[in-house]
């Protein structure tokens, strides 16, 4: 590897991409998690050696020996991120050196070697480059990349691994969730946590969501859109939802979100959402709050919004809260205006409709 941490990527162009009609057919109603496109980034770690052989190629099965360490001991991290095609026709990123600090982090928390900014960054940009006519044609739509590593090393003994395989493929996305839904009703997990503290809550490791799928599973059963996780340790204070962060708009002005004190995800649209709000004015207030709070609060009026936030789905206002105990509902059961404006605010600018004052959008081509 170069000094400047920048590694260089041999492009291996797909000889049998996806024909044209085809490819457009596919794009015109993407949905999420579905397609794939072209082409898929590799690139190897091996202890002593480092990052190497970087490849963008067809995309294309791995071949995988069955003691691969991920599959015993799950060392795996992902990221979720999204290429936008705005409005004047350029292509963008939003704040992708967040998630390459991130991926960092996570890389961190899970004994897995540090990918550099730089190549994290050049190759999410290289890959939307060679997939460019990925995009899907229906507006908001986008192209959702993931980054992720995994322990690829053959060894079934127990600590961290000797050799990594770093991907991104890439995913044409429409709306995450189902269309005309307005507000979601989320379950309250009581019988199941999804991180404790000292765990792995903070990074984003799949480990996370296969603790979190049997709680979903069981909010699906309760005709619920998603779990909403409490702390671990007294199951009163509220988390967040599987893949996503919440804010409470209270009628006094003040903007509550969960605190990060290591159980909760650290995510890129929360802090996005924070620093909009401030400047929307409002009192931003990263405290505890319970559930039965949350309850009270949204009995008595105090509580005018709840919503949900995460790059898959931008923001979600949640309509109702579900639980063992009883339903209630927030405000009118349905987007507030202070939701509807902050998700326009961000959307805006993600999509080069509103200045971009914090330098977040990364233009590519
Ligand atoms: C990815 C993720 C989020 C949202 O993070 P963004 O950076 O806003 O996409 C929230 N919670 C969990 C558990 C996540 O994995």
């Amino acid at each position: 590897m170069a000094d400047d941490d920048s590694l260089e990527i041999l492009v291996e162009p797909n000889s049998a991409p996806v024909p044209d009609a085809d490819r457009r057919k596919m794009l015109e109603n993407p949905g999420f998690g579905n397609l794939f496109t072209d082409h898929m980034v590799l690139i190897r770690y091996t202890e002593g050696k480092g990052w190497h052989d970087a490849k963008i190629e067809a995309r294309r099965s791995i071949p995988m020996d069955p003691a691969s360490s991920v599959l015993h001991y799950a060392q795996e991290i992902f990221e979720g991120m999204k290429a936008y095609r705005l409005a004047d026709g350029t292509t963008a990123l939003f704040r992708p050196e967040q998630n390459a600090r991130r991926f960092q982090a996570s890389a961190r928390r899970m004994a897995m070697p540090e990918l550099p900014e730089a190549v994290f960054l050049q190759s999410v940009e290289k890959l939307v480059d060679i997939d460019r006519e990925w995009f899907p044609s229906a507006e908001g739509g986008s192209l959702y990349l993931r980054p992720f590593m995994f322990a690829s090393e053959v060894f079934l003994g127990v600590r961290p691994a000797k050799e990594y395989l770093y991907m991104v493929i890439a995913s044409p996305a429409g709306a995450y969730f189902k269309a005309g839904a307005s507000a979601i009703t989320i379950w309250v997990s009581q019988d199941y946590s999804r991180a404790a503290p000292g765990g792995t809550g903070a990074a984003k490791c799949g480990g996370n969501y296969a603790a979190s799928l049997v709680a979903q599973a069981e909010a699906i059963t309760q005709d619920c859109d998603q779990v909403v996780f409490l702390d671990a340790a007294e199951q009163r204070w509220v988390e967040e939802l599987g893949g996503m962060n919440l804010f409470f708009v209270m009628d006094d002005g003040r903007l509550i979100t969960p605190p990060l004190t290591g159980t909760i995800l650290p995510g890129i649209t929360r802090e996005s959402i924070m620093i909009l709000a401030r400047e929307e004015g409002l009192n931003v207030s990263e405290e505890p709050y319970s559930i039965d709070q949350w309850r009270e609060d949204a009995a008595s009026g105090k509580l005018l919004e709840t919503f949900a936030c995460g790059t898959a789905a931008v923001v979600t206002a949640v309509g109702t809260v579900r639980s063992g105990s009883g339903d209630f509902t927030i405000g009118v059961g349905g987007p507030g205006q202070l939701t509807e404006k902050l998700r326009m605010r961000l959307v805006d600018i993600q999509r080069g409709l509103a200045e971009d004052q914090h330098g977040w959008v990364k233009r590519l081509f």
